[in-house]
């Protein structure tokens, strides 16, 4: 009696203290979402101060000796044994995060953080330059940061493993390895198919002026279709679209309009939506806990691309919008049938960067960094070489060369954010979204017929009740395997992006 007494004190105890981290992460993503929305320019400083306080605060709190010892007691086997699946599941969560954060020596993360403060800068003067020797020296270090930090986490196979940890827990290179062969197996030759085929696609509808006020107008209209609920979310503008989930009632959401191109608000509404309904339909009761969050960045990126890409580019999609569409914009529309809109909005044509790239040809983009990132990480090639790889890389797998590091190497922000590791979420979003989406049609033949009709509310109830609710209550390998029975496969992708670009191309394979 008396030992049940002290296991509920603590646990009590150890709940308000991550209660308090809890808030103060809240209050900071409530900040961010500011910094890029509302705040004067000439709050930066500040802001950052502010930003930077609340995370040491964090910090603090997670590694003191406090939540040591309360970890430490809720641990004993005889105490775990006596708690509920939740409470040990998070318990088991903040010590994850509590070893983490003990292993890596604060000095490391202050270095490593000051190393991509300025490696930002100098990526944009490389890039502005077309210079990669310029930015070579910064990417050198963060490099070398990255496999000390990940020398201190520990790993089996490759230090690569314990930065995926950070994203997709349980997920290791070797897996990725398997799933990547199997797509670049098939997908390349299809690239290869489709670029030899005789149907031209037009898609210059697309790029042409569309008014800004009416844009936004569809982006609520279609999340509202789509079940994200605007009275428990926000949606604004950015250059950068991106979902802020505060709690499953504040769940902001931005996208981005350009005048001259149709599809930018309407895929990255609907794309940034699906992150939204993923932080809506998270259980209520996980909120002021380490395990209110997507299962793993992979996984949330699933429920995003699911609605941006199979069913927001989908036929069925199409058949029940395009009327709503083409009533909004007449005199653009005016000459567009819906068999070619569906077709021009799937036009595949390789690019050289994955924010532009199609159905077919993203994973190539995640491929091709994966490849380079992990070789980097295992000391097989040198950074000052990193160019030349991927420029070949390009041509092998896409059939086409950068003309300068601009183009290529230098791109994006990613490397000099230190973001190593990160890519990969994007293809296991892609991959997990079909297997996921297949696992559903069985067991809603209706799906389809339901979505020409604009009735959105099965998918979601669905998704809710088998991915959503449960946040980060199940590992993403454990996720996939009890929603599709199955292990995450390649299989899955391949089969749709086959099934559905053999026809639009007129393909016989
Ligand atoms: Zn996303």
């Amino acid at each position: 009696m008396q030992k049940t007494e002290i296991k509920t004190n603590t646990l009590t105890e150890f709940n308000e203290l991550i209660e308090e981290i809890r808030v103060i992460q809240s209050a900071s993503q409530l900040s961010a979402w500011d910094m890029e929305i509302n705040m004067p320019k000439a709050a930066s400083e500040d802001r950052a101060w502010q930003m930077s306080m609340m995370s040491k605060i964090c910090h603090e709190k997670l590694i003191s000796k406090k939540t040591g010892d309360l970890l430490n007691e809720l641990l004993e086997k005889s105490t775990l044994d006596t708690l509920n699946k939740t409470d040990k599941t998070h318990i088991l969560e903040v010590k994850k995060e509590y070893d983490k954060a003990i292993k890596v020596p604060t000095k490391l993360v202050q270095e490593l953080s000051e190393t991509t403060a300025k490696a930002q800068l100098i990526w944009i003067e490389a890039k502005g330059k077309n210079n990669f020797s310029l930015f070579s020296p910064s990417l050198e270090k963060i490099i070398s940061l990255k496999q000390k930090i990940a020398d201190c986490i520990g790993y089996k196979n490759t230090s690569y493993d314990a930065l995926l940890d950070d994203y997709e827990p349980g997920i290791t290179a070797s897996d990725l390895e398997t799933l990547f062969n199997n797509l670049k197996k098939e997908l390349i030759p299809l690239i290869q198919k489709i670029k030899e085929s005789k149907t031209n696609l037009d898609a210059s509808f697309i790029k042409q002026k569309y008014d800004k006020n009416k844009q936004l107008k569809i982006c609520k209209d279609l999340l509202k279709y789509i079940g994200f609920d605007l009275e428990r979310g926000h949606l604004a503008e950015t250059t950068h679209p991106f979902t802020i989930g505060m709690g499953p009632n504040d769940v902001r959401l931005t996208t981005r309009t350009d005048e001259n191109n149709l599809f930018f608000a309407l895929g990255s509404t609907i794309h940034e939506g699906g992150h939204g309904i993923y932080e809506q339909g998270i259980g209520k009761e996980l909120f002021k806990t380490f395990l209110y969050g997507g299962s793993s960045v992979g996984i949330h990126e699933s429920q995003s691309r699911l609605y941006e890409t199979i069913i927001g580019q989908g036929l069925s999609f199409w058949k029940f919008y395009f009327p709503i569409l083409k009533n909004e914009f007449k005199d653009e529309l005016k000459n567009i049938s819906l068999e070619s809109f569906y077709k021009g909005i799937n036009k595949v044509e390789p690019s050289l960067i994955r924010v532009e790239a199609d159905e077919v040809t993203y994973n190539i983009h995640i491929i091709i960094r994966f490849e380079i990132e992990k070789d980097l990480m295992e000391n097989k090639i040198k950074v000052k070489d990193t160019p030349a790889i991927w420029n070949k890389k390009y041509t092998d797998y896409l059939g086409i060369t950068p003309k300068n590091d601009s183009e290529g190497v230098l791109q994006d922000m990613h490397w000099s954010l230190g973001a190593i590791g990160y890519f990969p979420t994007y293809t296991i979003g892609n991959l997990s979204a079909a297997q996921i989406y297949n696992k559903i049609k069985k067991e809603l033949p209706n799906i389809e017929s339901e979505i020409e009709k604009g009735n959105f509310s099965t998918l979601k109830k669905w998704l809710r009740e088998n991915i959503h609710k449960y946040g980060m209550l199940k590992k993403p390998k454990d996720l996939i395997r009890e929603v599709t029975g199955e292990e995450l496969k390649a299989d899955y992708f391949i089969n749709y992006i086959k099934n559905k670009y053999s026809q639009i191309y007129s393909l016989n394979i």
